[in-house]
């Protein structure tokens, strides 16, 4: 498809984004969205609802997920698209994760706790509701109580490695990640690889590792990472035979700077994700 507006990296309140399925899929539509994947972290239960939305809108719709891991003592996040939702090791390994995250929650409102902040998990609760808990729903709990003034200082304040409200998790392996994607006939992208700070030796390090386990692309650009790094996330995806994704990562309105769709121009020498999709992206809906 020509000229169309893509974005295969966006959350709703299935995890840490402030709007439904339904409501993200009709801001997608407000953007000029022509095609989307809704990513929430380690759960696809909105990707039925968005799917219903995205149709009425005339907007293709991707499966999609986000994945947490932990990957030389570091938290990586591997985006899957394009996979059939019903694959049962997929399903299992993303009921293991969330389960991970309760208990992590756990933990981090003990060590809040410690630090003056009580209650802070019933807390967190009520803004993740029945869906997957994570570190913005403390920070939206931290906010309310007056222990900081915006989310984005009770991150630097409480958690982030070092600081009262961070625990150390261990997530699933990035070989476990990549062979749920793949099983159910998805492709796993490595999600903003600018937010790792890895430095020219683990970074090709990362892509090689991530090519021989049968991972297929990279977010060469996304609204998480800093644009001047673009050049070298495309040369390195393309040294390692990586195709290109893109996506806003969008939260919602006041959490987001960047705008659904705002991060679509794939670089020339990347080859994008979605030439792998022909059948769909050629097809009317
Ligand atoms: P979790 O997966 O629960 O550890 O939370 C990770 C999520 O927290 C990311 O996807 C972002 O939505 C959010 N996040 C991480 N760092 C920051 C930050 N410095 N400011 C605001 N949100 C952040
Ligand atoms: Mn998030
Ligand atoms: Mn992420
Ligand atoms: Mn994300």
């Amino acid at each position: 498809m020509m000229n169309s507006i893509i974005d295969l990296h966006c959350h709703s309140t299935i995890s840490d984004g402030l709007l439904t399925p339904t409501e993200l899929v009709n801001y997608a539509k407000e953007c000029n969205v022509n095609v989307m994947a809704l990513t929430d972290h380690d759960d696809i239960a909105g990707l039925n609802e968005a799917r219903i939305a995205a149709r009425s809108n005339g907007i293709k719709f991707i499966t999609g997920v986000e994945i947490s891991v932990t990957w030389n003592k570091r938290t990586l996040h591997i985006v899957g698209l394009n996979f059939d939702e019903k694959n049962i090791n997929l399903i299992q390994g993303l009921d293991s994760i969330r389960k991970g995250r309760d208990m992590r929650a756990k933990k981090m409102a003990q060590s809040l706790g410690m630090a003056g902040i009580m209650n802070a998990y019933e807390g967190a609760r009520s803004y993740a509701k029945n869906s997957t808990i994570g570190r913005i729903h403390f920070a939206q709990y931290i906010v309310e109580k007056g222990y900081a003034k915006d989310i984005k200082s009770v991150f630097k304040k409480y958690l982030t490695p070092g600081k009262p409200g961070f625990f150390d998790h261990k997530w699933v392996t990035l070989e476990e990640a990549v062979s749920w994607i793949s099983d159910a006939g998805g492709d796993a992208v490595i999600a903003h690889p600018g937010r790792y700070d890895m430095g020219n030796k683990l970074y090709p390090k990362l892509f090689s590792e991530f090519k021989d386990l049968g991972g297929s692309g990279v977010e060469v650009v996304s609204g998480s990472q800093d644009p001047s790094q673009t050049n070298y996330f495309c040369k390195l995806a393309n040294k390692y035979h990586l195709l290109g994704s893109c996506g806003s990562d969008f939260h919602g309105p006041g959490i987001s700077h960047r705008a659904m769709g705002s991060v679509h121009v794939m670089p020339d020498p990347c080859v994008p994700i979605w030439s792998k999709w022909n059948n769909i992206m050629e097809s009317s809906h």
